[in-house]
């Protein structure tokens, strides 16, 4: 076989310095010299052996694509094997497979909740006025944001597996329900209260995360819901004293 015909790799600089070193080397311990030709060839060959390998072929895009859209219910970018984030292809969003109850990624296409059950019909968090992001149905039928569902103490889901239905209960007290978000100002669906027990503001679950609120990280530890207002986020008060 004519080795120099196939091979499409040239060797630079820094490769012509390398082998020079291997070959002083080779040289004292007895043995012949690697010519730049095999060196070249040999490169060639793992190249293409790499390009081959299906990792390389099977999604280019993949890992790169995911690493940069956080969760949207955890609002975390990483991910694993076993709990790879998933894309809707009806409307783009990002969950986990945990965060959002997808204990198997289906050949071809996926469909969050919305999209599967109400295609091109707006839909409405009975929680927050914000549209948009990862929903769900409620045992009472109708929707609401996981997100908005995990953070306010009262609500349950009733399956963690398949993370639904949001249980409502006539557990959340009323005064929550007549609470009035500090950020989007409206009063309307249930906020949630700064952490500090001095403090009384409220917000949404979804304008806390949307305007960049410190939340904790639900997943890491889902005892630890603390959500705090601007003036008492922790990161602030670092910064400010
Ligand atoms: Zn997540
Ligand atoms: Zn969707
Ligand atoms: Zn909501
Ligand atoms: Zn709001
Ligand atoms: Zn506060």
């Amino acid at each position: 076989m004519d080795k120099a015909e196939e091979v499409e790799y040239d060797l630079d600089e820094q490769d012509h310095a390398w082998l020079e070193l291997v070959n002083k080397q080779r040289q004292e311990e007895g043995m012949g010299a690697v010519s730049y030709d095999d060196l070249e060839w040999i490169i060639d060959l793992l190249e293409k052996l790499w390009f081959d390998l299906d990792i390389v072929k099977a999604d280019p895009a993949g890992p790169i694509s995911t690493e940069d859209v956080p969760c949207d219910v955890c609002n975390d970018a990483e991910c694993d094997n076993t709990n790879a984030i998933v894309f809707c292809d009806g409307c783009n969003l990002a969950v986990h497979q945990d965060c959002y109850g997808v204990p198997y990624i289906p050949e071809g296409q996926w469909l969050c909740r919305r999209c599967m059950l109400a295609p091109g019909m707006p839909v409405s968090c009975i929680f927050c006025p914000n549209t948009g992001g990862a929903f769900k149905q409620t045992t009472t039928n109708k929707w609401a944001h996981l997100l908005c569902a995990l953070w306010i103490p009262e609500v349950g889901i009733q399956n963690h597996v398949y993370m639904e239905p949001i249980e409502v209960s006539t557990m959340i007290p009323r005064s929550r329900w007549k609470l009035v978000c500090s950020i989007c100002k409206v009063k309307r669906g249930a906020c949630i209260q700064c952490h500090k027990t001095t403090c009384f503001t409220a917000f949404h679950v979804t304008c806390a995360r949307r305007s960049g609120l410190s939340m904790t990280n639900r997943t890491l530890d889902p005892n630890a819901i603390r959500a705090f207002c601007r003036r008492h986020s922790p990161m602030v008060s670092f910064t400010c004293f």
